[in-house]
């Protein structure tokens, strides 16, 4: 009874570090949830590609939170040479966006069309080579800038490489480098990263290319050149993701989005004419930069 009673005592004294542990192994498998599912592969994978992406009243919510819909009933249509911009605060769902893109998830409600057919039914390595997703902070191997480039498509031929890099606005900064196309890609800055992942998307030549805040490390005049050349010589769709909202006034189509909902949507011109959300945030950007640059703060 003795020793029953020092081993239930000897339970007791270490309760408290059983409880955190219990509780950190809920954590830990409310983490091991969050990591998104291999997506089943499909079999389509047509010879020509339009490009044309849609989602259509997609309802969708973490598997780890199936009672919080992160969208609501969205909507949302990428053509091929059009820009379109997704903008908004904090939270408001523009990344899962782009999780679906990349089919990490299913929508729960709602459907994605590709050429308007279900995008889960393309084969996954076909869409890994049409669509093209580059990220704020994009991995650069311990190679050349070239091999950086390159990467997954050895066989592309130097002038395909500088094609790409022209696009991006990367080409000149490149050829500075004392090695050229042969420097070692570490130490690049912010934004000669962020150029040099748009280049390694666009050798790949995708029909469809999401920019994640791709470009928010370029000053505003560098971004505008890169946008630009995007427009005028891919002939991709552009899903353009961003917080700086003077990126946009170019896109054909801006979607304003707000906890998982379309707040408000048009061109630049409309939604300033509107006088709404957009507006108003396009005017404290504006007063914060004007500040910025008279040293106001
Ligand atoms: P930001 O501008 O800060 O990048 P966002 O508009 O991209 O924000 P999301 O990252 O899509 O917004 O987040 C939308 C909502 O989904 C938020 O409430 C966020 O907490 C939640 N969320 C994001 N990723 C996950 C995840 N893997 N599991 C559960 N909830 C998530």
């Amino acid at each position: 009874e003795l020793q029953l009673t020092s081993a239930v005592e000897a339970f007791m004294s270490c309760y408290p570090d059983v409880k955190k542990a219990i509780g950190a192994s809920e954590k830990i498998f409310e983490y091991l949830d969050r990591k998104p599912q291999m997506p089943p592969d499909g079999s389509l994978a047509p010879q020509t590609l339009e490009g044309h992406l849609q989602f259509k009243n997609v309802t969708f919510a973490y598997p780890n939170r199936p009672d919080t819909a992160v969208l609501k009933a969205f909507s949302l249509e990428l053509k091929a040479g059009q820009m379109t911009a997704l903008v908004g605060p904090s939270g408001g769902g523009k990344s899962t966006c782009v999780s679906l893109v990349e089919r990490f998830y299913q929508p729960q409600e709602g459907e994605i069309l590709l050429d308007g057919k279900p995008l889960h039914n393309y084969k996954n390595q076909y869409l890994h080579n049409k669509i093209a997703v580059v990220s704020q902070e994009p991995v650069l191997f311990a190679r050349s800038v070239k091999e950086n480039i390159k990467y997954g498509l050895e066989e592309a031929s130097d002038e395909d490489m500088f094609s790409a890099a022209k696009i991006a606005n990367a080409h000149k900064f490149i050829n500075d480098l004392p090695n050229g196309y042969d420097t070692d890609a570490r130490g690049r800055s912010g934004g000669q990263k962020q150029r040099i992942a748009i280049a390694r998307a666009l050798i790949g030549r995708p029909q469809i290319l999401v920019l994640d805040d791709a470009t928010s490390s370029l000053d505003t005049e560098s971004e505008h050149l890169v946008h630009q050349a995007l427009l005028s010589s891919s002939h991709c769709a552009i899903l353009l993701i961003t917080h700086r909202l003077s990126a946009v006034e170019k896109a054909c189509h801006i979607i304003f989005l707000q906890g998982g909902e379309v707040l408000e949507e048009g061109s630049h011109a409309e939604l300033m004419k509107k006088g709404g959300s957009y507006a108003q945030q396009v005017q404290k950007q504006n007063t914060v930069f004007q500040r910025n640059k008279e040293g106001v703060i």
